[in-house]
């Protein structure tokens, strides 16, 4: 792999024969190098080393892919404390410090960033990866690609690597003003681009106000989006596709292992992950017990392969489910079908566990509105009080208590909870340039 200058544009693979093997073959696989590389942690690693040992685990406990779960979970916390008690990296790491060639950190918002660290082998299977991956959305080597996410430290930015490698015209553009990456766009005409899907929905807006329709003027017809629940709602993406003329892949990304680890096929139905790179379970969060195909728990992950700095059981917080369901596209990788939210921005309303983006879902569909929402928690008398504010794309409010109705309607029916709407007039809610922040939740102690 890697022979750029033989990359046939019609094939429709990467590696075919790893992408469209059986179930029992990436079990197989996934079993051998779970095997070798928790063996790599315990005799490199000296955290693994003590944390197995504490929990009276051994790799050589390893029959099947389900004794994973006999090995004990880390967490961001993990990886905060032992990169302060073992500065730079945290003892964590497996390798000698002059085998790690690259960097990320995260952009943690509460204290110090941790760093991610690669060797040159790990860094090289991240772009094959990466490459494969884009190739599976449609990338081909004809094709011009917009890099627009940040380059500073963050995960997501040696990911144009990936499309360099599979053989497309690379701009490395970054994250510049609105403005200049539409000019970028329109100068060299770029066919893809990559940024977060409330950035998509912004830039084809701002596009629009500056008198430039992003289907005629632009050649973008694929846009990548990670970061955000929003490129796994499909009302979401169809509203992003129809303001582009586009089609929306949806990927995900995890600043503590790789760029992307997972990302939609053509088929556009779930992401295919990264199994050869990255061993997955779906927990129920309370009880920790693997949740049956389909629903929904908490992502935690284990790296099979890399090497630097080893992720054993990583709780991640998100809020995924998965499906092993065949894919038209012919690949077998499992699918991972949504990413619904944080474990920290699951709200509990009068009980009920609700994200956020279950009501991105109703605001997108409805065509009388522009999508944009804000969802307000109060409590009063002990209970609590859910408000959702919407916006109209008509100037004036003749229907606003019929949207508002309807809302309520859609909204009691897909969550079981009850809540006021309140219809405001176009271009009232801030629009989000980056993460969107939808919720002000305003009842005190409910964590406590
Ligand atoms: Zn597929």
């Amino acid at each position: 792999m890697g022979k750029i200058e033989n990359i046939a544009v019609d094939r429709l693979y990467w590696d075919e024969a790893l992408e469209t093997q059986s179930r029992a073959d990436w079990d197989a696989l996934k079993l051998d190098l779970l095997k070798k590389h928790l063996h790599h942690a315990y005799a490199n690693s000296p955290y693994y080393r003590c944390s197995f040992d504490a929990a009276g685990v051994h790799p050589d406990d390893v029959k099947s892919l389900a004794d994973i779960r006999r090995f004990p979970f880390i967490d961001k916390q993990v990886l905060r404390q032992r990169q302060q008690a073992v500065p730079p990296f945290g003892d964590l790491l497996a390798v000698p410090e002059r085998d790690i060639v690259y960097i990320s950190a995260s952009s943690g918002s509460t204290g110090v960033p941790t760093a991610s660290p690669f060797t040159a082998r790990d860094f090289a299977d991240w772009m094959d990866y990466e490459a494969r991956q884009f190739w599976s959305s449609g990338l081909r080597p004809d094709d011009r690609y917009c890099h627009s996410l940040n380059f500073s430290l963050f995960v997501g930015g040696p990911c144009v690597l990936g499309a360099q490698k599979l053989g497309a015209l690379s701009i490395h553009a970054g994250t510049v003003p609105s403005e200049r990456l539409l000019a970028i766009a329109k100068q060299f005409q770029a066919t893809a681009i990559w940024t977060t899907p409330s950035y998509a929905w912004y830039l084809g807006e701002t596009a629009i106000k500056e008198g430039i329709d992003p289907k005629k003027d632009l050649a973008i017809r694929r846009i990548f989006v990670a970061g955000e629940p929003g490129g796994s709602i499909p009302e979401t993406r169809q509203r992003i596709e129809a303001l582009w003329g586009a089609k929306v892949y949806d990927y995900y990304g995890l600043s503590d292992i790789f760029g992307s680890c997972a990302g939609m096929c053509e088929e556009q139905h779930g992401l295919h992950w990264a199994e050869d790179h990255i061993l997955v379970e779906v927990l129920d969060p309370e009880t920790q017990e693997p949740v049956a195909d389909g629903e929904r728990g908490e992502l935690v992950l284990t790296t099979l392969k890399k090497s630097a700095r080893p992720m054993i059981r990583f709780r991640t917080g998100d809020i995924v489910s998965f499906t092993s369901e065949p894919c038209a596209c012919g690949r077998s990788a499992q699918r991972m079908l949504g990413t619904h939210g944080r474990l920290d921005d699951m709200l509990i309303i009068k009980g009920v566990n609700i994200f956020p983006s279950d009501i991105e879902a109703i605001a997108r569909k409805d065509r009388e509105l522009t999508g944009e929402y804000k969802l307000v928690i109060e409590r009063e008398n002990h209970l609590d009080r859910l408000t959702v504010e919407i916006e109209r794309i008509a100037t004036d409010g003749g229907r606003d208590d019929e949207l508002a109705v309807r809302f309520a309607g859609h909204l009691k029916s897909v969550t079981g909870v009850s809540a006021k709407i309140v219809v405001l007039p176009p271009d009232t809610l801030p629009r989000a340039t980056h993460k969107a922040k939808r919720v002000d939740d305003r009842r005190s102690g409910v964590w406590s």
